[in-house]
């Protein structure tokens, strides 16, 4: 390990395979597109639900629901540190529960603040793709939500 060759290798750091939930959201085909959360719209009553499913649970009718796009943001309505990690992560970190306008309430990872005093109810966050684990060695991408930075005029992008 301590000879000269194993540290050159170190210089090159392995390519990782990253892995990407399938089906939750999609990814910019052209850098202008933001990423948006897929989500499922019923024809007949107009319940909209995230993750997306087959068929409405209100409903339950044997008519597939449509996929929409959701919004970029949200209000974080409930958060909590968690303590133990789930597979493939590292504890501690920021979990909350997300309402979407569209009416989508789920529960998500939530980046850009590692102190849990800088989270408030009713607080406004936006999508953000990440990584959110390590499985099996490769970076898994997934969604995370983070809080809309406030009093920047910021027009950057
Ligand atoms: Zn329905």
């Amino acid at each position: 390990m301590a000879n000269s060759r194993s540290s050159e290798a170190e210089c090159q750091p392995a390519k990782k395979e990253t892995r990407v939930l399938e089906g939750l959201f999609h990814l910019p085909a052209s850098p202008g597109e933001q990423p948006y959360l897929i989500g499922s719209k019923c024809s007949v009553c107009g319940l909209v639900v995230f993750p997306k499913r087959t068929f409405c649970p209100v409903c339950e009718i044997d008519k597939p629901m449509d996929e929409v796009p959701l919004s970029r943001k949200g209000k974080l309505v409930s958060y909590t540190c968690a303590r133990v990690p789930s597979e493939g992560m590292t504890a501690p970190y920021l979990m909350g529960t997300i309402d979407l306008p569209e009416g989508p309430r789920f529960i998500s990872l939530i980046a850009g603040e590692q102190d849990i005093n800088a989270l408030k109810i009713g607080m406004e966050v936006e999508l953000l793709i990440d990584k959110i684990a390590e499985e099996e060695g490769h970076d898994l991408i997934g969604y995370k939500f983070q809080p809309v930075k406030k009093g920047q005029g910021g027009d950057h992008k």
